[in-house]
């Protein structure tokens, strides 16, 4: 043949400037095309010679990359099936391109998708090049061998050559500005990166070797790659340490993974992979660790899409001929065949979790912390995913006691149940600050269980939705008597006017808490209980807590935090207290006490007579005295509040019980816990 001159066939559009111009950020994914191009050559040819339809020796099937400096080129050289000059033709020359202006204008942010639209993934090559050369000869009997030669316009020229080995060298006249692609340490990168666990030997440059005080290159190829990952053998062929040593070969800097999976599916798609269960750190919510390859080919980390939301936690690899790689994201999303991966993917990391939940517990209630943020990610995110776990997903107590859902309800049913028929669930989600809390629930008998993960919160709110007429309740959110509530409990018999100023005895001696209320309530709790209790409503702290990871939303965050302080009454010491107010104030406030129930009865008898009237019927001299009397109310409650505190501040033992309930809270700061440790050390002199 005579030098061949032509166009490449673009029937709309010149594919160049396309290439050069909207790629630019994916430069360096034309070593994966090339190196993938031939590698797909010599795995052909072995399939060929395996069909006996190629019938000469395979020799060394090793790809080659090579650069050479001085020259400008980097070449990709294989000794696979080659092609003929009409195959150059037939798969180089013409380049099938309908409806191209609207794809590139769709796609141009995203060269996958451009490429792989096109299969042109040797064009890739002119995203770096000025020139590019092919030299090829073709495996079949008696085929010459053609150079092809282009410059990044639409003409190339093509001509017959002498070269004697079978296969293909393409040859990158790497322009300007892309000379890093020339380093070596730039290529050997992007090797390390996509042609890591390629099938076949991609070699580049000799292996060096320490030597009279330097690094010498020796005669032997340097590999970089390995043929054979663990993901492509049998399960049954690896051990345990081979699993562990393959995750330290692709994460060098993580411990050891708590488990894996296996995958290996061949209907109704192509599946193989391993993933791991890292041991997550504290709010490592790291992703794209799992890499997806495609035959081995490195392709990307970002696996949203392939891998349900939930399984980002998870590392390793996934290796799927079957995922649509070369397009976009959106696009991927919605297929079908990705949704089945997923929903594979999905259900195989819950049997395994079932199988090892079966075969070990031990092992698995082992690795439960480590595990479960997982888990309950899961299953918050995947109704499928919880099905499956509910089986398995495990609660612990305070105690550390392992329970599966099923076998905690049993353990409860009995002695936690309401008079309304509700199962309540107690729960801490600090086990030293609600210490006492929890010793308290436990002496009554019932089980607390320990929820202090990220993500307990959600969860322990979807298993209410969940389970049968289930609450959950913290062990601090009241007394105890009042978790569970069974029969009426006994409240404390104290009357309206003794209520109103035994609150405000306790009331006046609680120190200033930024952002921080009490309301004092009394009841009877049996001799034995604390004298004071501090509690927090659980519906206010939940939605607080709820609003505080949801920025914007603020309406509970910024009202503050209400505590109940708890007043037993049954208690000595607060019997003690009140009874040395009524001695010590009595008299003073019975006479103010007198006054104001007058009053109060006297503007209760004028709203009376008023009632049936507007507002604008209501006569002068009633309004008036209305005002008067509200004015005359306010007075005398002040002037009782100050009685009541007077004595108050006088009473070291109160001030000290109320100091207790908070501090055993971890409330007590600052200038309050200062003056508290001061009291206690007075006392002990
Ligand atoms: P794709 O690989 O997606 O088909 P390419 O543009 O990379 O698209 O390659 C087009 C075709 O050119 C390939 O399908 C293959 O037939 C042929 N080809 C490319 N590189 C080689 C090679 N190194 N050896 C033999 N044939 C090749």
């Amino acid at each position: 043949m005579n030098t061949q001159k032509g166009s490449i066939n673009v029937t709309s559009e010149n594919i160049f400037p396309v290439i050069k111009k909207f790629l630019y950020s994916d430069h360096e994914i034309f070593l994966r095309e090339l190196v993938s191009n031939a590698v797909d050559a010599t795995q052909k040819l072995k399939t060929l010679s395996s069909v006996g339809e190629y019938k000469g020796a395979l020799d060394d099937l090793k790809v080659e990359i090579k650069i050479d400096k001085e020259a400008g080129t980097l070449s990709v050289i294989d000794h696979g099936i080659g092609m003929t000059a009409d195959e150059i033709e037939k798969y180089i020359n013409q380049i099938a391109f309908s409806g191209a202006e609207e794809f590139l204008e769709k796609y141009k942010n995203d060269a996958n998708a451009i490429i792989g639209h096109f299969g042109l993934g040797f064009y890739s090559s002119f995203m770096v090049s000025s020139k590019v050369i092919i030299k090829t000869k073709s495996y079949k009997e008696d085929s010459v061998a053609v150079e092809w030669e282009c410059d990044g316009s639409p003409e190339y020229s093509m001509k017959n050559i002498d070269k004697k080995e079978r296969g293909t060298e393409i040859v990158l006249f790497i322009d300007e500005e892309n000379k890093e692609f020339l380093e070596k340490e730039r290529i050997s990168t992007l090797l390390k990166k996509y042609c890591r666990y390629l099938p076949v030997p991609v070699v580049f440059g000799k292996e060096e070797e320490w030597k009279d005080g330097k690094m010498v290159e020796t005669d032997k190829d340097n590999v970089i790659n390995k043929t054979e990952p663990e993901w492509t053998k049998a399960p049954s062929e690896l051990t345990d340490q081979d699993y562990i040593n393959f995750y330290h070969e692709l994460y060098p800097m993580a411990g050891d993974p708590l488990f894996w999976i296996h995958l290996n599916v061949d209907y109704p798609f192509h599946l193989t992979g391993i993933l791991y269960f890292p041991k997550l750190n504290n709010n490592d919510f790291n992703r794209n660790k799992i890499s997806l390859y495609c035959n081995q080919v490195y392709v990307t980390d970002s696996v949203e899409g392939v891998v349900p939301e939930f399984m980002m936690l998870l590392q390793g690899v996934i290796d799927s001929p079957d995922i649509p790689l070369n397009v976009s994201r959106s696009y991927l999303q919605s297929d079908t065949n990705v949704k089945k991966i997923s929903g594979y993917i999905t259900r195989k990391v819950a049997d395994r979790l079932q199988q090892i939940f079966n075969d070990n517990r031990k092992d698995f209630e082992a690795k439960w912390d480590d595990i479960k943020v997982f888990i309950e990610y899961g299953m918050l995110s995947d109704d499928k995913f919880y099905e499956k776990a509910k089986d398995f997903v495990l609660l612990k107590n305070t105690d550390g006691n392992f329970f599966t859902l099923e076998e905690y309800k049993n353990l409860i049913k009995d002695n936690q149940t309401d008079k309304e028929g509700t199962l309540i669930y107690l729960y801490a989600n600090d086990k030293d600050a609600q210490y006492s809390y929890i010793e308290n629930a436990t002496y009554k008998g019932y089980d607390v269980l320990l929820l202090d993960g990220q993500l307990d919160n959600h969860f322990l709110s979807m298993l209410e939705q969940k389970l049968e007429k289930s609450r959950f309740v913290r062990v601090d959110s009241d007394i105890v008597p009042n978790l569970i509530k069974k029969d009426d409990i006994k409240s404390a018999t104290l009357n309206d006017d003794e209520i109103r100023m035994y609150a405000h005895l306790f009331k006046s001696q609680i120190p200033a808490i930024e952002k921080t209320e009490f309301i004092v309530v009394f009841e009877s709790l049996g001799e034995m209980g604390q004298p004071v209790m501090v509690t927090q409503n659980e519906f206010m702290r939940r939605m607080k807590e709820m609003q505080a990871m949801q920025p914007g939303m603020s309406f509970y965050g910024e009202l503050p935090d209400s505590y109940n302080l708890i007043v037993n009454t049954d208690n000595n010491i607060v019997k003690r207290i009140l009874e040395s107010a009524n001695q010590s104030f009595g008299e003073q406030v019975a006479p103010i006490n007198h006054d104001m129930k007058e009053k109060n009865e006297e503007t209760q008898k004028i709203h009376e007579e008023n009632k049936s009237k507007k507002d604008d019927e209501v006569s002068a001299d009633d309004k008036l005295r209305l005002t008067s009397l509200e004015n005359e109310v306010k007075e005398l409650r002040t002037k009782e509040e100050g009685i009541i505190t007077d004595f108050g501040n006088k009473d070291a033992t109160l001030r000290q019980i109320i100091d207790l309930a908070l501090l055993s809270n971890n409330m007590l700061k600052g200038e309050s816990l200062n003056s508290f440790i001061k009291r206690s050390t007075s006392i002990l002199k």
